[in-house]
C-alpha cells in the first residue's frame, strides 16, 4: 500500500545561510564524543552512520517497576542520531537536543561535531527524518532563528505535529511533561523549514521509510532501511534503556505519552525483529551502531552489537 503524504505550508522556508564555524559550542565535548570516529555501515547500496549527541544520566525514578537487582545509580544512556547517505540524498534521522536541554544535561547537543566528523556540513543535509518530538530529537533543528540545516526537507508524522501543535498541550500533559511540552511548543513556533507531511508510514524515497510505533508519544515512529537484502530498523524511543528495558519490556519510562502502548509496541517490535533476524539502533542505547536481538530463556531478550564502533 502507498503511504499518504503530502508536502505541507504549515511553515515555510526562510532563506538562511548557516557556516559550521556559527555551530561552535561553548566547552569542549565529553571525552567519548571526542574520541569516537565517525561509525558507517553499508545496508546494500545505503550508507548509515551513527552520530552521537552525548549522553543523558536519568535518575532510576524515570523508570517503573524499577528492577531490584539494579543498582539505584543514575541510568547512563546514549543519545544518538543518524546520517542516512543515499544516491544524492544525505538524510538525518533525529537532530539531537541542541542547546536546549544543557543546563540539566550539561553533555548533550554534540551531533554538529559527529557530523563534521562524518565529512557532512550542514548544508549539505538535504532531509531531516523526525521520529518524534521531543526536544533531544528536534533541539538542533534551529540556532536560535536560524535553520541549523538550511536546505534540508523536514519530515513529519501528521498525527505528531497535530498532538504537540494543540495550544492546550501543555495543560493536557501530565505534570512532569509540562516543561517538556512547554519546550516543544516554543521549539515548533521557530521552525524554519519546508516541512513533509507524513499521515502514517510514510515513504521518504531512496529505500527509506517510516512505519508507526506509537506510545512513547502518539505519533513516534521508526526509520526502516533497506537495499539490497539487508535491513535496518532505527527504533528512535521505542525503548529507552537497554539495560533495563530488554530483559524487561514492561518496564515504563516516565515520559512515555501512553506507557501500555509504548509496552505494547516495544515488546511487538522485538519480537519481529528476533523473527526476522533484522538488524536494529536505537536511540539511547549506550552504542548507536547496529544491533542484533535474541530471546532469553526467560521472558526479556538480550542484544548484542554486531560490530564495534
Ligand atoms: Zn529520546
Amino acid at each position: 500500500m502507498l503511504p499518504e503524504s503530502h508536502t505541507s505550508p504549515l511553515v515555510s522556508r526562510r532563506s538562511v545561510t548557516f557556516g559550521l564555524g556559527a555551530m561552535a559550542l561553548a566547552g569542549l565535548p565529553p571525552q567519548g564524543a571526542r574520541s569516537a570516529s565517525p561509525n558507517r555501515i553499508r545496508i546494500g547500496d545505503i550508507a548509515v552512520t551513527a552520530l552521537s549527541d552525548g549522553h543523558f544520566e536519568l535518575p532510576s525514578a524515570a523508570f517503573s517497576p524499577w528492577p531490584k537487582e539494579a543498582s539505584t545509580h543514575p541510568l547512563y544512556v546514549g543519545a544518538y542520531a543518524w546520517l542516512i547517505e543515499a544516491g544524492n540524498r544525505r538524510m538525518l534521522v533525529d537532530t539531537g537536543s541542541g542547546n536546549t536541554l544543557r543546563g540539566k544535561h550539561p553533555n548533550t547537543g554534540y551531533l554538529p561535531m559527529a557530523l563534521a566528523r562524518a565529512g557532512v556540513t550542514p548544508d549539505q543535509v538535504t532531509d531531516i527524518i523526525i521520529t518524534h518530538m521531543h526536544a533531544d530529537h528536534i533541539g538542533g533543528l534551529m540556532h536560535g532563528e536560524v535553520a541549523a540545516y538550511p536546505n534540508a526537507m523536514l519530515h513529519l508524522c501528521e498525527l505528531e505535529w497535530r498532538y504537540w501543535a494543540a495550544p492546550e498541550r501543555p495543560q493536557l500533559v501530565a505534570p512532569a511533561q509540562r516543561p517538556l511540552a512547554n519546550l516543544i511548543a516554543g521549539l515548533m513556533d521557530r521552525m524554519a523549514y519546508r516541512i513533509a507531511v507524513h499521515r502514517s508510514n510514510g515513504d521518504i524515497g531512496s529505500g527509506v521509510w517510516l512505519e508507526d510505533a506509537p506510545g512513547h508519544t502518539p505519533g513516534h515512529q521508526i526509520v526502516h532501511i533497506a537495499s539490497g537484502t539487508q535491513s535496518l530498523l532505527l527504533l528512535g524511543d521505542v525503548l529507552i534503556s537497554g539495560t533495563l528495558q530488554f530483559a524487561q519490556p514492561n518496564i515504563r519510562y516516565v515520559l512515555d505519552d501512553d506507557p501500555e502502548q509504548a509496552a505494547l509496541t516495544r515488546t511487538g517490535l522485538f519480537d519481529r525483529i528476533t523473527a526476522d533476524e533484522i538488524l536494529f539502533a536505537a536511540t539511547h542505547l549506550i552504542d548507536g551502531g547496529p544491533h542484533r536481538l535474541e530471546k532469553t530463556a526467560v521472558s526479556g531478550y538480550r542484544a548484542q552489537k554486531t560490530q564495534t564502533f
